[in-house]
């Protein structure tokens, strides 16, 4: 039988009864069915999470956080069927798949203590007999959208700061992979009262969309394609409604003459080919000084080509599939691309003749700075090499894409490391590292890679309101 929406604390089917198959990318064949939602099931939803509202914005913060505290417990305590499920949904391997559940658990865990430490400016009598103070408020009824790359943690970034700041959530997992986030759902219950936390699946142009459109939705926070987050920004703009967008990234990794060249071929063989390149801090654009770039290519082709790609619930798998046949093309036709326009590639460069949706990790080696495989986000395991001249080079290459989510620089001089971090137009700069992150620190980009805030304390602003309260005696 088809899998539910989770509305309310109950299982919804769609009410015309319409199903999306879900697929397991290492062997593309069907694992479930789900509801296809439509407007109808996103108004129930919302009704719901309304309903639910002004009981779990009064709760005490100690209370919201003792919740996202036995979340988080949750997740550990069905930390190997969550995992299962990842796996088979989206060709995680097994190697891999505990970073993202303990990820998922820390944030919860990050959450339930900042929201006991919100911080603003300090009450006092601005005017002459006026006390002013500050209060900040919960939002109402919020809507999280999420991709396929990470389900859960993605989805736990949307709601753990929602309901730690006492919203309610409306949350739509990717139609790609929404089994982990129903499942989850289920284990709420207990913590969560009814109506706190509601997921919805369906496609974006219909279940996504009729929850941008919502009304009574006050707030829309989606991680997703540079476009689909320009199409929602401006099909919110309607309801007036705010907007969160952590869209993609074409990560430069800036290597100069005195880098750690083993350093930088470990960050790139772990880091660009993690989830199968599907990552959108992924270090996959290399920007190398020339002296860099003679040691760095043979030492990445030969560390790609030994990556072991496979079935992911082989435990010595390092890499498995891209998410579905279509994301395969898309690769598989932006490296022929780079290719035919004299882009050399040294390693991998198919598709893998196996069932599935497997692509073979690929370098590629100098490409124009103007062509696609270097100005468009591939999302699949390739990475390009080019040689810069010099420093002003490196930056202007560093910055000449739309995006601006994360960059990497790799020197040991501190002065340029300086330099370079304020050069870069990015949301998160790395020195002698790539794709680290942590609860604490904010994750979030420039320029097309969006606005707003996902983890540490800053995201908890994004789901409150600043009110001024002021009292005249
Ligand atoms: P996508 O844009 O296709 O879909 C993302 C979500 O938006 C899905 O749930 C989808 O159903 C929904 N959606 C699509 N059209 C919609 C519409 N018109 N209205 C409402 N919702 C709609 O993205 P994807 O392919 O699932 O994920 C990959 C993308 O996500 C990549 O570009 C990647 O860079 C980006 N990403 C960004 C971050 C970040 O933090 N910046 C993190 C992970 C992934």
């Amino acid at each position: 039988m088809a899998k539910a929406n989770y509305i309310g604390g109950k299982a919804i089917p769609a009410a015309n009864g319409a199903t999306d198959s879900v697929v397991n990318p290492a062997t593309g064949e069907v694992i479930d069915e789900v509801a296809r939602s439509g407007a109808g099931e996103v108004d129930q939803a919302v009704a719901a999470a309304a309903e639910a509202f002004p009981g779990w914005a009064a709760k005490t913060p100690r209370e919201r956080s003792e919740a996202l505290l036995a979340l988080a417990q949750v997740i550990e305590d069905n930390v190997d069927e969550l995992s299962e499920i990842e796996m088979r949904n989206c060709g995680k391997p097994k190697s891999i798949i505990g970073i993202e559940m303990d990820l998922s658990a820390d944030n919860l865990r990050f959450f339930a203590g900042a929201c006991r430490n919100m911080e603003g400016k300090a009450a006092a009598e601005y005017l002459e007999g006026h006390t002013s103070f500050l209060r900040r408020d919960p939002l109402g009824v919020v809507a999280g959208i999420a991709p396929w790359n990470y389900p859960l943690n993605m989805a736990v970034w949307k709601f753990g700061p929602a309901i730690a700041t006492g919203n309610t959530v409306v949350l739509k997992p990717s139609e790609l992979t929404p089994l982990s986030s129903l499942r989850f759902a289920e284990l709420t219950e207990g913590i969560l009262p009814p109506g706190v936390f509601n997921v919805v699946t369906g496609q974006g142009a219909s279940a996504g969309d009729a929850i941008v459109r919502h009304p009574l939705v006050r707030l829309v926070s989606v991680t997703g394609d540079v476009n689909t987050g320009k199409l929602i920004a401006r099909n919110a703009a309607d309801s007036l409604k705010r907007v969160h967008l952590e869209l993609g990234g074409k990560a430069p990794v800036i290597v100069f003459d005195d880098a750690d060249i083993d350093a930088v071929v470990t960050a790139l063989s772990e880091g660009a080919y993690y989830n199968s390149g599907q990552d959108c801090t992924a270090p996959c654009r290399v920007i190398a000084s020339a002296k860099a770039f003679e040691s760095l290519v043979p030492a990445l082709t030969e560390a790609v080509g030994a990556i072991n790609v496979g079935d992911p619930f082989d435990e010595d798998v390092a890499m498995g599939p891209v998410i579905s046949a279509k994301q395969q093309a898309r690769v598989a036709g932006m490296v022929a691309r780079a290719a035919e326009s004299g882009a050399e590639i040294t390693v991998g460069g198919a598709s893998l003749d196996r069932p599935g949706y497997y692509f073979a990790p690929s370098v590629v080696v100098n490409p124009a700075q103007d062509s696609e495989i270097v100005q468009r986000e591939v999302f699949g395991p390739v990475v390009s090499v080019q040689r810069f001249t010099d420093e002003d080079q490196a930056i202007a290459w560093g910055n000449d894409v739309d995006y601006g989510l994360s960059a990497s620089v790799w020197t040991n001089d501190v002065g340029r490391a300086m330099r370079m971090t304020r050069a870069l137009q990015y949301g998160c700069v790395w020195v002698n590292q790539h794709i680290m992150i942590t609860s604490e620190m904010p994750h979030g980009g420039f320029k097309n890679s969006g606005y707003g805030k996902d983890m540490s304390a800053y995201a908890l602003e994004h789901y409150t309101e600043l009110k001024h309260v002021m009292i005249k005696h």
